[in-house]
């Protein structure tokens, strides 16, 4: 039901919270080399907030949309930078598709996810091979939609998705940043990863488990 939904919603960004705690240093780190070094305090800031607003709607009764906007613009106004407004796009994206009531199917977690990255690109219009956190979104979400499609089960297409999105973060190491700060630093940003794509695919990974639970 729509409460049990919201409550694995909130245990989720929780479970956000903490891996990126345990990153943080990491991604600042990555982020310093060829960006501002702010990406894991910024993800910190944002995860925090969004998990905090979470637990305290979920007491209330609210269901998944209303949970994720709130999480969004805890997340958006707390974080700071462009991946905090990313981050706040794609929680308002996913809560919209899913909506307040009843239970999400595989499906509308999955157009839920597929939106979500079509409003990341519409937003801040990168494509994949720029070197940002679409070149694991992108990837993901196109796991996730075909293994519904072919009748997976949600956790079943969510892990195969998380895999798919690791494995494409790590490979933005190869690339050469096109938008975003990075940009600027050009060649110093070949052979380390984007901090938004390894981001990306820690939270995926996380979500996986919390989904087998
Ligand atoms: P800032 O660059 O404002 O300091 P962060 O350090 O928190 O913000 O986030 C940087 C990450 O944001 C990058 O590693 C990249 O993945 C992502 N990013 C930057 N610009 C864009 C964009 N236009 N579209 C998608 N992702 C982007
Ligand atoms: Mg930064
Ligand atoms: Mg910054």
């Amino acid at each position: 039901d729509s409460r049990r939904t919201a409550s694995t919603l909130a245990d989720a960004l929780e479970a956000v919270r903490d891996v990126i705690d345990e990153h943080a240093e990491e991604l600042g780190h990555i982020d310093s080399i060829a960006g501002d070094g702010d990406h894991g305090i910024g993800m910190q800031r944002g995860s925090r907030a969004a998990a905090a607003e979470a637990a305290s709607v979920v007491e209330k009764g609210a269901g998944a949309q209303t949970l994720l906007a709130r999480a969004a613009d805890a997340w958006s106004d707390r974080a700071g930078g462009t991946s905090g407004a990313l981050w706040g796009v794609i929680l308002r994206t996913i809560g919209a598709r899913l909506g307040d009531d009843g239970t999400p199917s595989a499906a509308s977690v999955s157009a839920g996810i597929v939106a979500a990255k079509d409003a990341v690109m519409s937003y801040g219009k990168a494509k994949v091979g720029d070197k940002t956190m679409v070149d694991a979104l992108v990837p993901f979400a196109d796991t996730l939609a075909e293994h519904v499609e072919n009748g997976a089960s949600l956790v079943d297409a969510w892990a195969a998705a998380s895999t798919v999105a690791r494995d494409a973060a790590e490979k933005t190491s190869d690339l050469l940043p096109a938008v975003g700060r990075a940009r600027a630093h050009g060649e110093k940003a070949v052979g380390v990863t984007d901090p938004g794509a390894v981001s990306l695919a820690l939270i995926a990974e996380t979500i996986t488990r919390v989904l087998s639970d």
